[in-house]
């Protein structure tokens, strides 16, 4: 990694845009200005206020090495990947860092933590792998003497597997790709694959619902937890790996979401399985963004579906094409051979089967049918090919855009079938409102990847010319206004992002709704569990009043 990364950039990978592929955002967003990083070490923060008494009782429990305060290493813990994180940091802006950081090796050493910082009214932000995209990682002090990030990622062991049972126990700070190589060496798989495997935890995943590009098949992160430890300020919760029960309310269930405002996970129990014998990956085209909602909704409500689902519109199709680097020459073919077949302004369809191949087979099989009578066009095995290469490049070009000035960021939500086209049209026009300048509209895109048979997410990327200077104000008026638009369509706050600070306005709905039952009950959870309010102030529950925001 250069010194950059993880400060403004995703990675070592720099790809650069073709010719036509400036040419297109040059002509479809007008003028950009470029935005050269400011480097790290060039970062404007706070003074740290750590305490030298807390400091002293925080290196006495974790070891010299064990507690950072040097400007680099905060800076660099100075909120997660949402688009305003990486603004705000390109200008070298580090307001959000944490005054210090705290690199516990156990279960006992985060306890220790916690039991200082709680005596110390000093706040404390769990940290697994920094993706946070809303918010979740800004250091608030929220009346708090200063503000600890909790760095989990020296806590990154597999603890053991049960083969027979079939689960794997890791400590939160493994990172997918180790956990992964990890499950491979005994022939398994955990098959959690979101868009940011290469640098999210394990623990991360689990205290934000995460959900991975495999949901169809795999399940949502939800749906793999079996057993948990969490750490509070009270002491451990235990919740032992349990296959069904009716014993009570399942508390796992107050650990998934829970954002580290209730406790820090310190030990995972994943259901896991045989690494599949086979993986077939394909594209098709559907001929309108309805005709390709129908197919999703027709696969996920019947049996044997896919285990990789997505749609795009006909928007992200075209922008994904557009920048994909595909050589003009293999563009115009790609575009004539589309328009022979009537789809050019289609929708690109990626279907994903991983398994026995027997079962592959026939999964594929339906899905074909399926696809057939919709009168869907088959891309074939290259497509499917081009999306895995790609599968975890986004983050990667959005550094490139940036640099370039553009506006590049995604926003995500979910509701039930009969609801998405309302859900779909409310956020589209209230993101192009926002985002216009000069008569152009920004480029919005929208994607389905993750289906039930009761509803599915969409997922919006969203590139406009970045207000040069005024980056800030302009996302925030537009994400105000998705989030507006999302609660008009009874949409959820958040299908897999979580909540953080970016949705917590309008997550009550979500928890209850009016009067306020669920929301005062999680209240009164947290404050039992954490007396001296201490855990991530600011996120996840809503503000009381203006003063909290
Ligand atoms: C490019 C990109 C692509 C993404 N793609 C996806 C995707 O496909 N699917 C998806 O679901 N999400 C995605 N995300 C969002 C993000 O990766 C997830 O929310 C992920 O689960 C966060 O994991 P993390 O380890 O990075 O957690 P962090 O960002 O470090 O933390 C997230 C939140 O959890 C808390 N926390 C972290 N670890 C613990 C712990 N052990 N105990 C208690 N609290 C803890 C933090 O305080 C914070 O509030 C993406 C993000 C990026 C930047």
């Amino acid at each position: 990694m250069d010194n950059n990364s993880s400060w403004t950039s995703w990675g070592a990978q720099q790809p650069t845009l073709t010719e036509p592929a400036q040419e297109f955002l040059a002509t479809r967003l007008g003028n950009l200005t470029p935005l050269r990083p400011v480097a790290v070490e060039d970062a404007s923060l706070p003074d740290a206020r750590l305490p030298a008494s807390s400091k002293q009782r925080l290196l006495a429990a974790l070891g010299p090495d064990g507690l950072a305060d040097d400007a680099v290493t905060r800076a660099r813990h100075a909120g997660g990947q949402a688009y305003l994180d990486l603004i705000r940091r390109r200008r070298g802006d580090a307001s959000d860092a944490p005054d210090a950081i705290a690199f516990p090796t156990s279960s006992t050493a985060v306890n220790d933590v916690l039991r200082i910082c709680s005596d110390d009214h000093i706040a404390v932000v769990p940290w697994g792998g920094g993706t946070s995209v809303v918010g979740g990682l800004a250091a608030k002090r929220d009346g708090g003497v200063a503000v600890v990030a909790l760095d989990l990622s020296r806590m990154d062991r597999l603890l053991g597997v049960d083969p027979v049972s079939l689960t794997a126990t890791f400590e939160p700070g493994v990172r997918t790709p180790a956990a992964e190589a990890a499950l491979a060496e005994r022939g398994l798989t955990i098959g959690h694959v979101p868009q940011s495997f290469e640098r999210a935890s394990l623990g991360g995943y689990v205290v934000t619902r995460s959900s991975g590009q495999a949901s169809s098949g795999y399940g949502r992160i939800d749906d793999l937890v079996v057993g948990v430890r969490m750490q509070t300020p009270r002491g451990e919760l235990h919740l032992a790996p349990v296959s069904g029960s009716a014993a009570g309310p399942d508390l796992r269930r107050l650990v998934l979401g829970s954002e580290g405002t209730l406790g820090v996970v310190t030990e995972v129990t994943l259901r896991v399985r045989a690494l599949p014998a086979i993986k077939r990956y394909e594209g098709w085209v559907a001929r309108s963004w309805e005709d390709g909602v129908r197919i999703m909704r027709r696969i996920a409500q019947g049996p044997g579906r896919p285990d990789i689902v997505r749609l795009s519109d006909p928007d992200e199709t075209s922008v994904s094409l557009a920048l994909s680097g595909t050589a003009g020459l293999q563009r115009r073919a790609l575009d004539t051979w589309l328009r022979a077949r009537g789809v050019h302004n289609g929708c690109m369809v990626i279907l994903g089967f991983e398994g026995e191949r027997r079962d592959v087979a026939y999964r594929r099989g339906r899905a074909h049918r399926l696809l057939r009578s919709e009168r869907a066009v088959p891309l074939g095995k290259s497509a499917g090919a081009s999306w895995v290469a790609h599968r975890f490049s986004g983050p990667y070009l959005r550094d490139t855009l940036l640099d370039s000035g553009v506006l590049a960021e995604t926003l995500e939500t979910a509701t039930t079938w009969s609801g998405l086209a309302g859900l779909y049209d409310g956020v589209r026009q209230a993101l192009t409102d926002s985002l216009r300048r000069d008569g152009r509209a920004p480029l919005v895109g929208c994607h389905i990847s993750h289906i039930y048979p009761t509803g599915a997410s969409l997922y919006f990327t969203v590139l406009a010319a970045a207000d040069t200077g005024a980056e800030v104000e302009q996302w925030s008026a537009a994400k105000h206004a998705a989030n507006q638009a999302i609660v008009a369509a009874g949409g959820t706050a958040s299908h897999h992002h979580a909540v953080g600070t970016a949705h917590r306005d309008i997550v009550e709905p979500d928890l209850g709704g009016a009067p306020g039952i669920g929301v005062e009950a999680l209240r009164a959870l947290k404050s039992y569990l954490d007396p001296a309010g201490i855990l991530n102030p600011g996120k996840l529950l809503p503000p009381h009043s203006s003063a909290d925001s």
